[in-house]
């Protein structure tokens, strides 16, 4: 939900959240995107192939090229991409793997030539997206390390990572989920699965490399997704707080429950499509349903972080 610009030179602030998948980021980031002054533009690290070149479906129920938001930052920002463009552009993004990004972190060293004329674009959608919406803040919710570690490099904007930590072992239960794309056709698209181990091993490495890459900058906040859906509005103040804007008039309408409208988001969680009230509740049914072995495999491969983040070795 957006107003008119304000102090429109100050830097724009992006609101990244960042942390493993199926770890509450889409619930967040649509509950933020209810805060006067915050516009969410979900997973934008997919801009170039789910959003320009799939043309898929809008929150708003329309596609990506109908959407009053999308299609403006399409025609201001990619006016001149053709399909070779927008796999180029979707090329650079896959090639910042946690890897890659690390060893370029520690590194010392800038972007090379491919990737600096991808941060050219990358600025000028967030521009459109500034200046289209009248945001302070623009929440991206593409979680991967490598775009995170790109979106810093963008000129006139203030990084914020939200760092969001959930249970791996609930983490890898929800990878095993058979989810159905929201905005599938006649031929039902599903999202992708892991295995437990595969799961737990990228549950580690995305956890560790996102804590590397932001160790040492005050503009960091880890939070527990558990947390979070225990006391959402208690949580969303504290996010709120860390991102220096008010946290007077939170979306609640009950201790847990939030009213979702107004939404723009064209990649992520089939749930970025929830309207309405929407109650916030700990998701705990791997407790019961995770098969034990199972749940001791993914502790012994994730038990140190596990331990770090205040999880108990015996869940
Ligand atoms: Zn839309």
């Amino acid at each position: 939900m957006v107003s008119p610009p304000r102090g429109a030179t100050r830097p724009l602030k992006i609101a990244f959240i960042t942390g493993f998948g199926r770890s509450g980021t889409t619930l967040v980031d649509n509950i933020l995107a209810q805060v006067e002054g915050i516009f969410s533009a979900g997973e934008l690290q997919y801009l170039w192939d789910r959003g320009a070149a799939d043309d898929r479906l809008c929150s708003c129920r329309r596609t990506f090229s109908e959407c009053p938001i999308w299609s403006r930052v399409a025609a201001d920002a990619l006016p001149d991409a053709d399909p070779a463009e927008l796999a180029r552009l979707a090329a650079v993004r896959e090639s910042w793997s946690p890897g890659r990004t690390l060893k370029h972190h520690l590194s010392g060293r800038g972007p090379d030539e491919a990737t600096a004329s991808y941060l050219d674009r990358l600025g000028r959608v967030v521009d459109t997206l500034r200046r289209e919406t009248g945001a302070r803040v623009i929440v991206d919710s593409s979680k991967s390390p490598g775009h995170g570690w790109l979106l810093r490099r963008l000129p006139g904007v203030e990084v914020y990572a939200i760092h969001l930590v959930r249970d791996a072992r609930a983490v890898a239960w929800s990878w095993q989920k058979k989810k159905i794309y929201d905005d599938s056709g006649p031929e039902p698209m599903y999202m992708s699965r892991h295995s437990p181990a595969r799961s737990a091993r990228l549950w580690s490495v995305w956890n560790l490399a996102t804590e590397i890459l932001w160790r040492g900058d005050r503009r960091y906040l880890r939070m527990r997704y558990e947390a979070f859906a225990e006391a959402p509005e208690k949580a969303l103040a504290e996010i709120l707080g860390f991102l220096d804007e008010p946290a007077d008039r939170l979306p609640f309408t009950g201790p847990s429950t939030v009213e979702l409208n107004d939404l723009h988001t064209f990649a992520g969680n089939p749930s970025r499509f929830a309207e309405g009230p929407v109650e916030v509740r700990p998701d705990v049914g791997w407790r019961s349903q995770q098969p034990a072995g199972q749940r001791r495999l993914v502790t012994l491969l994730t038990w140190p972080l596990l331990l770090r983040y205040g999880y108990r070795l015996t869940a």
